[in-house]
């Protein structure tokens, strides 16, 4: 039987690929944290993702039995037509590729998981980032509409993928399944909010999946959205006009990622969800110290300038995604951090990259994508705002050694 929140009391699996690779990159101080490992591609299942990461499935369960850890963080992120509303971290499957997602990836996943050896490690599989949200904010009817999200809108596999994902590997009682609700900056708005946990609701029941097979969601999965915007809330005011008119805030129903995270566990249950699911926070990247730091709220003189000089996150839009300058580290790693949230957890391993400006040839799917160059003026997505990325990125998954010292250094809490 499952237990409520498989972090509480657990010790989490160190991946050694990505701690050697960030002891030798001058992260000696954050190398023995857990990060997630990342199932990116059906060849990543027997040598390991993108980039420089060498380890299989059955490579990091064992080495988890051997750390004695009781849980293990894995990513699966191979959807047909992955990534729609994106050229940076498009896959290897095409849109109608659902078969193949089926045979040659999730099928052989669950041969592995399944091996009664690892029944004792909780086995924490965060589903499918970057697919369901696209199918509700990234379609005709919006501005922000791509063809390739109408085309996985129309075909179903991204509803079909998700279903099969998990009720074939909630199967198992070890395994405990979390759906990406992307994060605050792009399903806050009252017409996302609502239409995503029912969205999400319906990939929980298809292709044999039932609520059952859910332990909850993960946010902030590979994004920037500030934790805890300390110095205002959703209700602040600034002469009387609402924090909510702010260019930033832009009508959002939300100012950060915890407070979003609690209230989209709400609106799931409402829409059908069991009452004790539990939301997952990325924290790898959402710190925002260093000296920019705002260290107590701005002066209330005009809405957009209280806004502007007290918010924490320092990201030119919401809607930017790659490979943001001036991040940091966030929160380490912590079980039950807060009322309805299983876990702070470092799902995107911090010092890989988020996507590459310039066509660099790889047999991932992977594109460029102007949203990782830092000359780009922006598109209806990000506000037409200027990216805020940092330059000569690699691919999508490859190690940034630039980003990595960013983080570091702007790691909050310091290190
Ligand atoms: C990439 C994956 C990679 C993951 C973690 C994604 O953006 O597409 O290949 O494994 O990031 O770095």
């Amino acid at each position: 039987d499952r237990v409520d929140n498989p972090y509480a009391g657990a010790q989490v699996y160190v991946n050694p690929d990505w701690s050697e690779q960030a002891a030798e990159s001058g992260g000696e101080a954050i190398a023995d944290q857990p990060t997630a490992v990342w199932l990116d591609r059906i060849s990543a299942i027997e040598s390991g993702s993108a980039g420089e990461n060498t380890m299989g499935l059955r490579d990091h369960l064992d080495a988890a039995l051997e750390q004695g850890a009781d849980v293990l963080q894995m990513v699966t992120y191979n959807l047909p037509g992955r990534d729609c509303a994106a050229l940076a971290s498009q896959g290897e499957l095409g849109p109608d590729e659902i078969d193949r997602y089926k045979n040659e990836f999730i099928d052989p996943i669950a041969e592995i998981v399944g091996d009664p050896k690892y029944a004792d490690l909780r086995i924490v599989n965060i589903v499918e980032i970057d697919s369901l949200p696209n199918l509700v904010t990234n379609v005709s009817g919006r501005p922000t509409a791509t063809e390739n999200c109408d085309e996985m809108l129309a075909n179903g596999n991204y509803v079909k993928g998700v279903g099969y994902n998990l009720a074939t590997l909630g199967q198992f009682d070890n395994v405990y399944n979390y759906i990406d609700i992307g994060h605050h900056g792009w399903l806050g708005w009252d017409d996302n909010f609502g239409a995503s946990a029912d969205l999400l609701f319906e990939a929980a029941n298809a292709e044999g999946a039932t609520p059952d097979d859910v332990a909850g969601f993960a946010a902030n999965v590979a994004n920037y959205g500030a934790l805890k915007e300390p110095h205002f809330t959703i209700n602040d005011s600034v002469n009387g006009t609402s924090v909510r008119q702010s260019k930033w805030v832009d009508w959002n129903r939300y100012v950060d990622e915890q407070s979003y995270a609690q209230a989209f566990r709400q609106e799931a249950v409402r829409a059908g969800f069991d009452s004790d699911v539990g939301v997952i926070i990325d924290t790898s990247r959402n710190g925002w110290g260093g000296p920019e730091r705002p260290t107590a709220p701005a002066a209330k003189t005009t809405v957009d300038a209280f806004v502007d000089n007290s918010r924490v996150d320092r990201r030119v839009h919401t809607g930017n995604w790659c490979n943001q300058a001036g991040a940091g580290l966030g929160e380490r790693p912590k079980a039950a951090p807060a009322s309805g949230i299983d876990a702070y957890a470092w799902i995107k391993p911090p010092g890989e990259s988020d996507g590459s400006s310039e066509d660099i040839p790889n047999d991932e799917g992977k594109r460029a994508d102007e949203m990782c160059n830092p000359e780009y003026e922006g598109n209806v997505r990000n506000g037409n705002s200027m990216s805020g990325a940092l330059p000569n990125a690699p691919v999508s998954g490859h190690w940034f050694q630039e980003q990595f010292e960013e983080l570091l250094r702007n790691a909050y809490p310091p290190i």
